[in-house]
Formats: C-alpha cells, structure tokens, sequence
C-alpha cells in the first residue's frame, strides 16, 4: 500500500452536511478530500430522499391542480399508472445537481474519492476503492458525515417488493391501489399524504394518537382532517402484531387489538438509523450513544477535538438543511473561523398541504410563559388564498404575554415552507407583532397572512387593555 496522503481536512460522506463542510473548509484555502461509497455525489438527500420524494409530490400536486381547476373534464387518475411516469423529471433534477456539486468541488479544488472509508486510528483512514485499491489518508480535522439509513423493524419483512422502506418505495412499477405505511414520522407522514393525493388507499398506522407529535396540535388536526378527506385513514393508537405478504396479491397487517388491514403495498418508516457502523470508530475510541448516534458538543465536536460528526448521523432534526448547516459550522469552528449567531432551526415538511415551524408553538410558549397570545389568519380569509385555491391553510403567530414579541410561527397550507422564512427572520431580529401589521405586504399574496394575524393579537391586546381600564 502507498504512504498515506496528507490533507488539512477529510470529510467521510457527501450528502448535504459533507458538502457543505468541504466546501467552507476550502473557501477558507485548505487542502480538502470527500470520501464517498456511492459513484454519485449529493447522498440520500439527493438519490433516495429529499430531492425523489418531492418530485414525486410535485407530480401528485399537478394532478391535485389538474382535476380541481377542470370542471368541465372529468379528469382522474388512471389506475395502474407507471411511477416511473410520476417521477419523469427526478433524473434530470438528480443529474442536475450531480453534476452541479461536482463542478463546485472541483472549482474548489476539491479531492474526490469514490470508495469506503473505516478508521485505522483517530488519524488514519484507510479507503477501499471499488476496484479493491486501499488507500491511506491522514488528515488534521476529519468530519464524518455518513448519514443515515432507513429503521429495519424487527419482525417486518421488507422485501423491497412488497414491503418497501424509503429508499425503495419509489422503485415500485405501478401505483398501488392501496398502500398501508407504518410510522407517524415525517416520512411517513409525507408519503402517505403524497399517494392519497394520487389516488392511492392509503391507511396510516402509528401508536401514537397523532402523527408528527412533535408539531402543533392544531396544525396536525388540520393536516389529518385534509388527509382523511382525501380518502386517507389515520389507525391511531395502534401497534402492529404481525405482517406477512401472503404470497399472491396483498400485505396483510394485523394490528393488536385484531384488526386486520389489507393493502397491495406496505412502506415501513419508522424512523432512521445512523451510517456508523462500517467506519470502525472503536479504532479511534469514540463510543456511539444508546441510540446508535454520535455524541457531540454544539459546535459538533466530538470527545476527540479534531474528529467531528454532521448531519443525520446526529439523530433529530434530521433535515438536510440542518445538516449543511453542522458542516458549515463544524469546519469554521475546527478552523478557528466565526460559526455566526446559531438561530432556530426551521422545520418545513412537505405533506399535502404543507406545514412549517419556527420557535415556540403554542404548548411551548405556555409551557414557557404560562400564557401566550396566538394570532391567527386562515388562509380562505386571505384574497390570494381565494384567487389561488389555496383555501385549506392558517398561519399562528405566538407572540409572549403582553402581546407584544414574537415567540413563534406554525403554518399549515400550501406554501407554508417558504411563507416560514418571514417569521424566521423576524424572529432572529427580536420582531414585534406591531411590525408586522406596519410594514406593507404586497397584494395578494398569502405572506399577508402574517398581517392579519398580527392584527389579530393586536385585537386581544387592546381587549384586554379595555378590561383592565374598566
Ligand atoms: C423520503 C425522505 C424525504 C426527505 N425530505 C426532506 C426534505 O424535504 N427536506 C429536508 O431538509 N430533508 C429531507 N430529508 C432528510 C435529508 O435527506 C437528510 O437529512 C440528509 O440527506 C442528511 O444529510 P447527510 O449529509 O447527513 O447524510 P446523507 O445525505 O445520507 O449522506 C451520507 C453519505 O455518506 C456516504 N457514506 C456512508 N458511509 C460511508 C463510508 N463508510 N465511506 C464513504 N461514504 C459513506 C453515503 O453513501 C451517503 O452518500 C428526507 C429524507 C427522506 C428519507
């Protein structure tokens, strides 16, 4: 084997955190190496996540559109659609961007290797090529970003066929008539929307009594309710005793309470499981936590200074804009660079319809201050909402006690992913409720929605004003 090759900073992955750590380590003129097991840059935010998935919404949505604003054809959906024909522009979109992210590393003067990389030591890596060729590569910073890959319950026997998990559910040929998916995560939550909208039966089983607990309560009634009025079903409460693919045409789930649910298709997802175990870290004398994750301090440190850990590999949020964000972050801080004020993290999921949040939700701000002020604004109150047909949405603004600061934004509705990032920045300015209603929104657009809501607490403000006076 030949001697090993120095670089200042090595990153193990390049999904979004890798990337983004490669590259602000050498705009900061380092001498950086990406090592990646796949033959494509970008990791399953690009091939098996973020990017297929809202393709394959993007089409749902169409149609959606198609038969809402037709009311002279009677458009549906044809059974037995191929998939393929739904995702017709994710390989131009993954090419697209393959190709982008490569020029970028390459302009940066970025080291590419294709193949695995395991520790020797804590400053040694070994990579093994696909051709079989190991190579050695020390490094003075090394950031591990490998990601994660889909939970494998035990028990579920996923065969990719039948029972699928996320990264191969869109390998399926025709769209299914129904589809049972396991899980009240985001992903699961995503898909089931994004396959009622197509027309597909879809039952959704969790144990919980609501999908995404970890949303406000109101935005998820409403997301269910749109859900349920699709066509979809939500199993609350609910835990799965056995499935089986019973050998002709249907999965057959059985739940505890006896129920049984047959479907065409099963997606299992039900959460995600780091990519740790292949890099040998024992060599290194970092331990994973009980959760299979990497322990790190804010600046994604781990208990040895030169050795980071980014992205998915880290557990929750597990978004890819909170994992370029800990790669940008880990690579200043390992280079003694400013990481810049850390702000919220804002969550955007992209269900049919939409939701985002940013800061406190109501539970949270109660739980904080005891009493908050919401403001609300419905989306068929707005005029774009009308003119657009985007009726089905609310935008909360949690503002502190006196009505005055803002503490938090939840948005339901079409949009509400990009309408976030309003909140966000004025959240990060320490922004008054007042500024929204004094500062002009164009018109019509649903970011008025924040207007109206702000008004809206403006209101409660001046009651309660009136009630203390008298
Ligand atoms: C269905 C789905 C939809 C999603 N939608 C969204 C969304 O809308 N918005 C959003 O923000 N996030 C979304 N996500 C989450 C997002 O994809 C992940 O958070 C993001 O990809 C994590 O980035 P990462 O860089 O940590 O890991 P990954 O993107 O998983 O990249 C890790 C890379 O490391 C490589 N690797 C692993 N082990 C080794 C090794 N030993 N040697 C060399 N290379 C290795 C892998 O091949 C991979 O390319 C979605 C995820 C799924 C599954």
């Amino acid at each position: 084997m030949s001697p090993a090759t120095h670089y200042d900073i090595v990153v193990i992955g390049s999904g979004p955190a890798g990337q983004k750590a490669a590259i602000q380590g050498a705009k900061a003129g380092k001498r950086v190496a990406v090592i990646e097991r796949e033959p494509g840059i970008g990791g399953g935010c690009v091939y098996r996540g973020t990017i297929p998935s809202k393709t394959l919404r993007e089409s749902a949505l169409q149609l959606e559109r198609t038969k809402q604003s037709s009311t002279t054809l009677d458009v549906c959906v044809p059974p037995n659609i191929p998939v393929a024909a739904l995702m017709r522009r994710v390989d131009d979109v993954v090419k697209a961007h393959g190709l982008y992210m490569e020029n970028q590393l390459r302009r940066n003067g970025i080291s590419f290797f294709h193949g695995r990389a395991k520790f020797c030591s804590a400053t040694l890596i070994e990579m093994l090529s696909i051709d079989g060729v190991k190579q050695l590569i020390t490094a003075d910073t090394i950031v591990i970003a490998t990601g994660s890959r889909p939970r494998a319950p035990v028990g579920i026997p996923i065969d990719h066929e039948n029972i699928l998990d996320s990264d191969s559910i869109l390998s399926m040929i025709y769209l299914p008539r129904s589809l049972t998916v396991l899980g009240g995560g985001v992903v699961a939550s995503e898909y089931a929307s994004i396959f009622a909208a197509l027309g597909v039966h879809v039952t959704l089983v969790d144990r919980a009594d609501r999908p995404l607990q970890f949303l406000d309560e109101e935005l998820v009634r409403m997301f269910v309710q749109s859900f349920e009025q699709g066509g979809g079903r939500y199993c609350a409460g609910q835990a799965v005793k056995d499935v089986r693919w019973d050998g002709i045409s249907q999965v057959v789930t059985t739940l505890l309470d006896g129920q049984m649910i047959r479907s065409d298709k099963m997606l299992v997802a039900v959460g995600r499981q780091p990519n740790l175990e292949d890099l040998n870290l024992s060599a290194t004398g970092l331990t994973l936590t009980e959760k299979g994750t990497l322990a790190v301090n804010e600046h994604c440190q781990t208990a040895i200074p030169h050795i980071y850990g980014v992205g998915d590999l880290l557990g929750p949020p597990g978004l890819a804009s909170s994992a370029m964000e800990q790669g940008r972050r880990a690579v200043c801080h390992a280079l003694g660079l400013p990481e810049g004020r850390s702000s919220d993290i804002p969550i955007g999921i992209y269900t049919i319809p939409e939701m985002a949040s940013i800061g406190l939700d109501e539970a949270a701000g109660r739980a904080r201050y005891r009493e908050v002020m919401v403001g609300r604004a419905r989306f068929d109150e707005i005029a774009r909402g009308q003119i657009s047909g985007i009726c089905n949405g609310l935008l909360k603004l949690v503002a502190d006690p006196t009505g005055e600061y803002l503490l938090g934004v939840q948005i339901v509705g079409e949009g509400a992913t990009e309408l976030i990032h309003v909140g966000q920045i004025a959240l990060q300015h320490a922004g008054t409720i007042d500024s929204f209603v004094e500062n002009i929104f164009n018109f019509p657009t649903l970011a008025e929605g924040y207007r109206i809501a702000a008004l809206d607490i403006l209101g409660q403000r001046q009651k309660r004003l009136a009630s203390t006076a008298a």
